[in-house]
């Protein structure tokens, strides 16, 4: 697409990596997406291409072999991959806020150890706080972890990992409330651990139960798992940061990005699902005339039009406010908000100006409509970003009465 959701203000780099991924996904993506959606088979040959891309290492710094890009950098790749395929988005996105994490939090061996092979995309991160009781609410988690010796056991059950198969490495966040220096109130009381891992399915390690692919209505090819932890044990050393009582913040830190990415996923369905719309409605004809001259339509595609402008707008705001050091929470939690609201609505007039013929499989917006709900919920649901909004705001324009 050429006019909608140009981003002023690149660098020669960022437009020369954006005009790469661009090319991949025309040539390598968009083809065979909805053919491997359709059979929820795993897009083997998409990831290796990535990795030669060196996309698995967008934002991990140079001195660990990545490309060192800045957040919307990042973003921006995102945006052009789920235009092509949401599910491959997904498949980068957990290994970015793992790396993220360890870049931010880790300990210098945590950083050795992981980020280089991972830049590499030889280690894939997946992370895991939601439990089969818990998703929104993440300080009600129950997994538990307790110290013995030089080890942690954990125990618990974790739910919904994306890449929780295919990932060598998963960090994963559970209750360590035993008399740690930040005391034991919800928030302080919990650790994340780096776990690694034999990808695949079955006990991959000692203690740990990867029980098999969840059965999803779209974002398919990418595996969602659940994980189950009997009496895994593990070293201290792999303690995120090396103390325990910091892993909600690191959590919530790594989520903050995660957000971005999601609303950059919902802007690249949703400029999929314009471009589809606005092809469509040239090329069908009803009552003498293309549907796109009858002025229904074209209402239709100015709103559709308009909205994949303003998320971008705002996903970039947001990916550029994190990128300048500043704290982002309420532009992320705007931008993923609008973002993936805004692509729902999106989607579903582009299904609606394909008529009957959205509802056949043959048609590329049959999958984008089952894909764009996952949007609503990961991350963090609407009611959940506006709560985060709402209490920025009333932070921000606290009345002096
Ligand atoms: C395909 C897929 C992949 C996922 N991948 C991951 C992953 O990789 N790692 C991971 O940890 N998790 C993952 N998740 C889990 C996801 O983050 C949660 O599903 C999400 O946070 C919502 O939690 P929940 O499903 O438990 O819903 P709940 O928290 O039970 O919420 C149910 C409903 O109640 C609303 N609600 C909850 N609390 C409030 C409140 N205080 N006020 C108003 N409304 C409220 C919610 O908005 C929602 O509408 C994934 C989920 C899916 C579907």
């Amino acid at each position: 697409m050429a006019r909608l959701a140009q981003t002023a203000g690149l660098t020669d780099v960022q437009q020369e990596i954006l005009s790469t991924v661009r090319d991949f996904v025309d040539k390598e993506i968009i083809p065979v997406a909805t053919g491997l959606e359709h059979r929820d088979e795993y897009p083997q040959a998409i990831v290796d291409g990535l990795k030669e891309l060196g996309l698995f290492g967008l934002m991990i710094p140079e001195e660990y072999g990545g490309l060192g890009e800045s957040l919307l950098t990042y973003a921006l790749c995102v945006e052009e991959i789920a235009r092509g395929w949401m599910s491959v988005s997904g498949i980068i996105n957990t290994h970015f806020i793992v790396a993220y994490m360890l870049k931010q939090h880790g300990t210098r061996e945590q950083k050795d150890h992981f980020l280089p092979r991972m830049a590499a995309g030889d280690v894939r991160g997946a992370f895991s706080m939601s439990e089969p009781g818990l998703g929104s609410d993440v300080s009600a988690i129950t997994s538990k972890a307790v110290k013995d010796g030089d080890e942690y056991v954990l125990n618990g059950q974790k739910m919904w990992l994306t890449n929780g198969g295919t990932s060598s490495l998963v960090a994963v966040l559970v209750r360590s409330d035993e008399g740690h220096p930040e005391g034991t109130a919800p928030h302080k009381s919990m650790t994340t651990f780096l776990i690694e891992k034999e990808p695949g399915f079955g006990e991959v390690r000692p203690g740990l139960t990867i029980p098999g692919k969840i059965d999803k209505m779209g974002y398919k090819g990418v595996d969602t798992t659940e994980l189950i932890m009997d009496g895994l044990r593990v070293p201290a050393d792999r303690v995120l940061g090396g103390v325990t009582g910091r892993g909600f913040y690191q959590m919530m830190d790594g989520v903050e990005v995660g957000r971005v990415n999601v609303a950059a996923r919902g802007c690249g369905v949703a400029q999929r699902a314009f471009e589809l719309g606005v092809r469509y409605a040239q090329q069908r004809h009803t009552f003498g005339k293309p549907i796109a001259q009858h002025q229904a339509i074209q209402f239709k595609l100015a709103e559709m039009a308009t909205k994949v402008e303003a998320a971008h707008a705002m996903m970039v705001n947001a990916a550029r406010k994190k990128d300048s050091g500043e704290r982002n929470d309420l532009e992320a939690g705007m931008a993923k908000y609008l973002a993936s609201e805004y692509c729902k609505e999106v989607v579903e007039d582009a299904f609606r100006i394909h008529g009957g013929y959205g509802f056949s499989k043959e048609y590329e917006i049959e999958r984008l409509y089952r894909e764009a709900p996952m949007l609503l919920i990961g991350e963090g649901t609407a009611e959940i970003q506006k709560m985060i909004i709402g209490r920025r705001l009333l932070e921000e324009y606290r009345f002096q009465g």
